[in-house]
This record gives C-alpha cells, structure tokens and sequence, in this order.
C-alpha cells in the first residue's frame, strides 16, 4: 500500500535536528510522498530547501495570518519572495497553507488584514496555476470564518459580480474558473462540505478524525466522495490516536498518516488498501505530482 501525507511540516523547529529520518521512517511505513507545507517566509524557504534535498518531499509556499503583527505586510515584497521561492525549484507544488483564523488575537490579525493576506496570494495562485491549501479556523460553536473565507473564494470561483458582505471589500477584477486547492484538517459539518465540494475543493482529514471529540467531523468523513478526499497528519501537531496516547511528549509524523487512513476506512466501511489508493492518487492529481 502507498501513502501520502498531504499536509505536513518537516519544516517546523521541532524537526530541526532530525527531519531526514523522519522522512526515512515514513518511506519505510509506506508513504511515497510529503506535501511539507509553508506559513510564513522563513519556514517557506526552509521548506524548498528540504524539498530541493529529498525526492519524496514536495514543498507550498504561502503566508499564513498567524504570522501578522498588527499591520498588512509590505505585499509586494511577500509576494516577489513566493515567487522567487516557486521560480527556484521544480518541488514547490502549491500555495500554502493560507487561509482565515479567528481564534487568532484580533489585534495582531485583525480581519481586513487577513482578507488581504489571502486574497493577494490566491491571486498569486491563479496566475501560477497552483493549488491553493486553505486553513479555517473558527472560535467555538460560530460559523463567521468559514462564511468570511466562503464570500473570499466566491470572488475567484464564480462569474457573479459584486457578491456583498459588509465586513468585505475585494476588487478582484479577474473571475477565474480553475482555481482548486484542499480544506486542511477538516473539522467543519457534513453542509460545509457539501459547499467546500460544490466550489471545487478537496476536503483534508487529519489525526483529530481518531480523537473522542471528533463528534460530527465523523459525519463530515462519511459524505466526501472517493475522488475529493485526502489525508495529512498536519505533524509535528495533532498526533493521531493511539500514538498520542502511547507517546509522551508526542510529536506527529507523517508516518501516522495511517492510523488517520485507517480511522477513515473504519467510518466509511471499507478498507485501508482503498483509502491509501484513492487519497494518494487524488493528491497527485491536485498538486500534479508525478
Ligand atoms: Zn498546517
């Protein structure tokens, strides 16, 4: 069985001293491929180094609002970095992981400035044709991110002018009909995925799937059909049941991608040789790999 970790971050302090054995110990489980994922400039670039090094490592490069203090940084210098961080390898396969947070401190990322981070670099996507990964993250028992990030990617995905809301004011000139990309670590309702699906999007479970709490995530995990689904481990963060339980402290790998394919096949009633065929060929196909 081959696997593929769509979603992980080799590039993170935590893997510092140790990231090429990680890589070795996902090879020897099974995995073919890691999508190691960008959220700021530095991480960004170590994550082309490590794509540039290790053949079964493919690299995103995008800003995340975490990384915002207070102000909209200077985009044109953001967005000349991207591209020259895409321009300098053959491994940077989308833009990512990008996205709205509002769990994040309101002053540091206040939300117009998070509407101009993403939009600027889904913008960059379109003209490169990459894939975009989405991160959404809302406070406890509210919709507004996912609603905001929805008027967002309408913007780019729909011939409609002058969609409106009130928090929002893009001017996107271009309508774009090919923009694609993955929800990550999916945690939103069965409904929100049939409105990620109809935009397109493919939906991205991580190691949150195994925990107790996942509640109506399962129900989420049931309706993505065969050829949207993908699986990630989201590591070092998120360390799926039972190795969270078993490790003490525990950092995720990308090999744990399994026991996430595994808690899938479970809820969808089917085996783990069809999740592992199916999420691997569907993350080909999205950040054409080859
Ligand atoms: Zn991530």
């Amino acid at each position: 069985m081959q696997f593929i970790d769509s979603h992980a971050h080799l590039n993170a302090e935590q893997f510092s001293g140790n990231w090429e054995n990680v890589v070795t110990e996902a090879k020897n489980a099974g995995l073919v491929s890691i999508i190691n994922i960008g959220s700021d400039p530095q991480d960004s670039e170590r994550g082309v180094v490590q794509a540039n090094q290790e053949p079964i490592v493919y690299t995103t490069v995008g800003v995340h609002p975490e990384s915002l203090a207070g102000r909209l940084p200077d985009m044109a210098v953001l967005i000349n970095n991207l591209r020259r961080l895409i321009s300098n390898s053959q491994k940077v396969v989308g833009i990512g992981e990008i996205g709205l947070d509002y769990t994040l401190d309101p002053v540091k990322a206040p939300k117009q400035i998070q509407f101009s981070l993403i939009t600027a670099q889904i913008t960059l996507a379109l003209e490169l044709s990459l894939p975009i990964v989405l991160h959404v993250r809302d406070q406890k028992d509210s919709n507004h991110c996912f609603d905001d990030l929805l008027v967002i990617l309408h913007q780019f995905t729909t011939s409609e002018k002058g969609v409106q809301n009130s928090n929002i004011s893009l001017t996107t000139q271009k309508l774009a009909p090919r923009l694609t990309g993955v929800f990550h670590c999916w945690t939103g309702t069965p409904a929100q995925v049939q409105i990620a699906l109809n935009l397109g999007f493919y939906i991205s479970f991580s190691g949150i799937l195994t925990y107790k709490s996942a509640g109506h995530i399962l129900d989420a995990a049931k309706v993505v059909p065969d050829h949207r689904l993908l699986i990630e481990t989201d590591a070092p963060f998120l360390t799926p049941e039972p190795a969270r339980s078993q490790q003490h402290p525990s950092t995720n790998q990308p090999r744990y991608v399994i026991l996430t394919a595994e808690k899938l096949a479970q809820v969808r009633d089917t085996t783990l040789g069809h999740i592992a065929e199916i999420t691997t060929a569907n993350t080909k196909l999205l950040f054409n790999l080859p």
